[in-house]
């Protein structure tokens, strides 16, 4: 039976290699095979349905149904049986079609007459194009075996479509990769960027779908396969020690000499596809799955899995990485994700970020806001849509990207970068100035930074120190723990940059998003509420001791800061305040020199410890309020699901009676206390903290400007009575009354 659908589908895609090697062009050649597709089958139907527009496919070549109605009838993807198709991306095989769930009557194509309906959805790496439908007076259930060979001829289609093949005469289609298009995704970095696209992972095109030599496909595959494996054998033995690392390639080892993916991968050979094809079937498949499945360990290994073809293709058709083609004039990377150790080696080059994939909190995102490069994530088919070199602006105010933009979308766009031009250089001409709001209080403005590139922005920012260095992110871009003496060079490297300006070092905050590669990950339930910050630090003190310890020698007899992380409750601050003193005993056992003076800070970023003992106000020398985890712990609102994200305005007078009662406990018991998370950077937000009494703002650099220059203009005593008249009014945010007071400076 196998032999005989392996002859017949060969036979098929035979055929189709004829009809694409003939003179036809556009329309005629997509005619053609659909003529032959329904020759070949036994059916009176065939048709090729594409998509039109995201939302919409349109009938684009029959056979059996009314010519007249190819280019006119439409659908929108999940009406009737083909969108149906094209929603899920699943075959439908239904021998009554009529009957069938969703079946939608289209009088134009006269299609009532037919009864059986095999659709199958045509997708190029996982990415949706159309639908190939054929259908039969007679009421008959497609066999397996002829699913499986429409599978690989929609499969083909595909790969055609994407090469262009159906373009030209008869308009059958329009020319991919030219038409400008528009993509929604999420911003991860503010700013607006105009330039070129750089493909981090070069697209592999396969020119050759099918072969007639299965043989000598197979011997290709093999010798491919083994190239591979002797590839992952040597990358084994040089990571050697990295255990971490080995864990992952030992996963590509696997893979590589999986059976059952090596003979679907054969299976599909000996039906026809060439032997790229067959690799790239699988990686569709697996992509397929990848979108559905919510575990996250099999989504990393289906990753894996994509990753070990796209090596495989590169092998297979000489395409790849090293293709010798140059970075273009103001390059935007383009990628599906890319990790932080990369994405730092282009470092400040790029004018621009796209991903596919990547989340807000994603290690890449942390190192685009280091960078101030804007970054657009869960841009749905960059990847699959934009080409190297094309013309693409970023907007990561709105997180919209247009690709290949018309004239006047451009010209909207460099207005919109000329006027943030403008505006920088407002900020540029206050940077040195003090921020002293129009009632003539002084707010310090300071700034946030956590790798060697944020090191520059620490003189031509204009901050006054840093408010939170988040000393995870050294430990988060590499792929091993640092070592103690790493450490102490990078600390005094960025003591150094300070020239003498305060410096808060946050000691390592893990956990939760941010997961070390090369820790084992806890399986929680509820990372966030987990086994995270100053839990971690205090259940194993190693790593958190050799960081103090380095800490210390950086301060080289300077001031050291030090502040810890998520400290939910006194006890926790004490014992953290307990290692310190001890590790000061025991470098100064070891004879090395001490801070000159030592202050040991907490993060207020869970609600209990706005309720501590005024003893534990007493005993600190100061608190940071993370506003970033204190609003998700507030509100119970995850600072990563973007569903709920934005839901509850920080101006919500809840929140700021919170913040106000925190203050009012900080100046009984005269404890410094500072604003660190993302709202101190946001203009509105932090001239309301400060309207609160918070007077140091911690923030990103490139926010300095923008803070400053609002706090400068505002009255905070005047917009403490807008606030608390908007409280005792009941309204739910005082947001409307605050921007009322604004627009009327
Ligand atoms: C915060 O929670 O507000 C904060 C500054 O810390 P992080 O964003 O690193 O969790
Ligand atoms: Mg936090």
């Amino acid at each position: 039976m196998v032999e005989n659908t392996e002859s017949e589908s060969r036979k098929l895609l035979g055929r189709l290699r004829e009809a694409m090697a003939g003179d036809d062009a556009g329309q005629a050649r997509l005619d053609k095979i659909t003529q032959l597709i329904a020759d070949s089958m036994g059916t009176e139907v065939c048709s090729i349905y594409l998509f039109r527009d995201e939302e919409t496919l349109e009938l684009c070549a029959t056979e059996g149904l009314n010519r007249e109605s190819v280019h006119q009838t439409r659908m929108r993807v999940g009406e009737g049986l083909v969108g149906r198709v094209a929603r899920t991306g699943k075959v439908i095989n239904t021998p009554d079609a009529p009957s069938a769930r969703g079946f939608r009557y289209m009088p134009e194509t006269g299609e009532e007459r037919f009864s059986s309906f095999l659709g199958i959805p045509i997708q190029r790496l996982g990415e949706m194009m159309g639908v190939l439908v054929v259908q039969s007076k007679e009421t008959r259930e497609y066999s397996s075996d002829a699913v499986y060979a429409l599978e690989v001829v929609a499969m083909v289609i595909a790969e055609m479509t994407e090469l262009g093949a159906f373009v030209g005469e008869g308009s059958a289609m329009s020319p991919l990769h030219q038409q400008s298009v528009i993509l929604k995704g999420i911003t991860a970095q503010e700013g607006a960027a105009e330039g070129n696209i750089w493909l981090h992972e070069p697209r592999v095109v396969v020119t050759n779908p099918i072969a007639d030599d299965p043989h000598r496909e197979l011997e290709r595959l093999q010798e491919a396969v083994d190239e591979l494996r002797v590839g992952v054998d040597k990358m084994l033995q040089v990571s050697g020690a990295d255990k971490e690392q080995a864990q992952v390639l030992e996963t590509y080892r696997m893979f590589a000499n999986s059976k059952g993916w090596m003979r679907r991968m054969e299976e599909d050979i000996a039906r026809g596809l060439s032997a790229e094809a067959a690799v790239e079937k699988e990686q569709s498949l697996a992509r397929g799955r990848m979108a559905q499945v919510q575990d996250a360990y099999l989504r990393e290994r289906l990753s894996d899995l994509d990753d070990l073809s796209n090596r495989l293709l590169r092998i297979l058709t000489g395409q790849g990485k090293d293709t010798g083609a140059e970075l273009p004039e103001n390059p935007i990377l383009v990628a599906r994700n890319i990790g932080p150790a990369e994405l730092l080696e282009y470092g400040r080059k790029l004018k621009g970020i796209v991903l596919e994939e990547g989340s807000v909190g994603s290690h890449a995102a942390i190192v685009a806001r280091a960078l101030a490069i804007p970054l657009v994530v869960r841009a749905a088919r960059i990847t699959t849509e934009g080409l190297n070199g094309d013309h693409v602006l970023v907007d990561g105010d709105q997180g919209v990207v247009h690709l290949r933009p018309d004239d006047p979308v451009v010209s909207a766009f460099r207005d919109k970068i000329a006027m943030q031009a403008q505006a920088q250089e407002r900020y540029a001409s206050i940077r040195d100035k003090p921020a002293i709001t129009s009632d003539g209080q002084r707010i310090n403005l300071v700034m946030n930074a956590g790798l060697m590139a944020d090191l520059p922005s620490l003189d031509n920012s204009g901050a006054e120190g840093v408010g939170l260095f988040r000393t995870e992110l050294q430990f988060l871009v590499r792929n091993k723990m640092p070592k103690r003496s790493e450490l102490v060079a990078l600390y005094q490297r960025v003591l150094e940059a300070a020239h003498g300006k305060r410096v808060v070092f946050r000691t390592l905050d893990i956990g939760s998003d941010k997961v070390l590669p090369y820790m084992k990950p806890q399986d929680e339930p509820n990372p966030a509420l987990g086994w995270r910050a100053i839990r971690v630090g205090l259940d194993k003190p190693g790593v958190m001791r050799m960081q103090l310890q380095a800490l210390i020698r950086a301060a080289n007899g300077g001031p050291l800061t030090v502040m810890f992380p998520f400290v939910a409750q006194f006890e926790e601050y004490r014992l953290a305040r307990e290692e310190v003193n001890k590790t000061i005993e025991r470098e100064k056992r070891l004879g090395h020199i001490l801070p000159s003076s030592l202050e040991v800070g907490a993060m207020l970023e869970t609600p209990s410890l706005g309720f501590a003992p005024l003893k534990f106000f007493e005993e600190v020398d100061f608190l940071s309020i993370g506003g970033n985890d204190l609003k998700q712990f507030f509100f119970a609102a995850d600072r990563e699901n973007e569903r709920v994200r934005k839901r509850y305005d920080t101006l919500n007078v809840s929140f700021l009676s919170f913040i106000e009662r925190i203050v009012e406990r900080c100046d009984i018991s005269g404890t410094p206390l500072s604003f660190c998370g993302e709202d101190a950077g946001r203009p509105i937000e932090a001239v309301c903290l400060a309207a609160m009494g918070i007077r140091t703002l911690s923030m990103r650099p490139a926010s300095i400007g923008p803070v400053k220059s609002l706090l400068m203009r505002v009255d905070l005593g005047e917009l403490r009575k807008i606030i608390s008249d908007a409280r005792h009014r009941g309204d739910q945010t005082v947001r409307p009354a605050v921007m009322q007071y604004l627009r009327g400076l």
